[in-house]
């Protein structure tokens, strides 16, 4: 496995074709795009990584894997009342399904989902008790205890929330939104501006890789129902309007983010993180996608098979 990563990381190096970073979040504009790390944590307790796997990323929307974990364990299918299940077909920002749909976002995903599901995890709680709660479960499932909210890029979308308004304020007129818009927003935003490395985050995905139990505390996390279900989520939604082509080129449940972060679950065998900024233009990692590819290529780890 360590030869697979080091061969990965060697032959993208040589790309330079690296994608555009997210720069509608001012913050994340000044990322270098030249970084690029890989992780992978296995379920038989094995870690192996390559690249700059120890420096901290913005996890972005990979954090709403984490959230709709914590969502489904206060309301269990109660959730999907709040929020859909089917892939949007849309951009991650879209608005439009909102209307056709009363205000019900497509998934947990899309970031009219992701509003929605803080807002559920919110339960009438101020936001820094929800962001503690967040942080705390991020930081069990990763058994680490340093990871910590980038107070910088959570101000900077904050700065620059038109977008993430709007579908806020739009859920809200048809009353999906039980809490304040902008106490939601900003939990929203301190939640994507998680950082983490990729080795925290192949860590931290391990739980959906392994039936639902922690390794290697061994602690069950969710069952294995709720487990194989977020891995469905991932699968179908979890790219935005690219999931079928991920799902084409890697075969895997995987939750992307604007940080240029994949998370991406192998289930039996491991969870696998993978880190470059630079986007294509669905927003999703270019070169993250190319070593996902790349590694299930060698690997056969594709659940489709080889
Ligand atoms: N915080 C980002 C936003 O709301 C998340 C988007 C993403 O990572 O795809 O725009």
């Amino acid at each position: 496995m360590q030869e697979i990563l080091n061969e990965i990381v060697a032959e993208l190096a040589q790309e330079t074709e690296r994608g555009n970073v997210a720069d509608y979040i001012p913050q994340l504009a000044h990322v270098d795009p030249s970084q690029f790390a890989i992780s992978l944590a296995t379920v038989e307790g094995e870690r192996f990584s390559a690249g700059c796997a120890t420096t901290p990323f913005s996890i972005q929307s990979i954090s709403k894997v984490f959230t709709l974990t914590i969502a489904l364990g206060k309301w269990g299918d109660g959730l999907w009342s709040k929020v859909g299940r089917e892939p949007s077909g849309d951009p991650f920002n879209s608005i439009v399904q909102l209307e056709h749909e009363g205000g019900k976002p497509r998934n947990p995903f899309i970031n009219a989902g992701a509003i929605a599901v803080v807002d559920a995890i919110m339960m009438g709680h101020e936001p820094k008790e929800t962001l503690a709660e967040i942080l705390s479960f991020v930081r069990y499932i990763a058994d680490d205890n340093s990871i910590c909210f980038d107070h910088q890029v959570a101000a900077s979308e904050m700065e620059h929330k038109d977008r993430n308004a709007s579908l806020a304020h739009f859920m809200k007129a048809f009353g999906r939104l039980r809490h304040d818009v902008d106490k939601v927003l900003g939990t929203y935003f301190h939640q994507c501006a998680i950082a983490m490395s990729s080795d925290q985050l192949a860590h931290a995905g391990l739980f959906l890789a392994s039936d639902g139990v922690n390794r290697p505390s061994n602690l069950r996390v969710v069952s294995p129902q709720r487990a194989r279900r977020i891995n469905s989520l991932m699968m179908l939604c979890g790219h935005y309007d690219a999931s079928g082509e991920f799902a084409f080129r890697v075969g895997l449940p995987g939750k992307s983010g604007v940080g240029g972060g994949i998370l991406a679950i192998a289930p039996g065998r491991g969870s696998l993180a993978v880190w470059s900024p630079g986007l294509d233009r669905y927003g999703n990692s270019l070169l993250g996608t190319r070593a996902l590819e790349m590694f299930v290529q060698r690997t056969g780890w594709s659940v489709f098979g080889h």
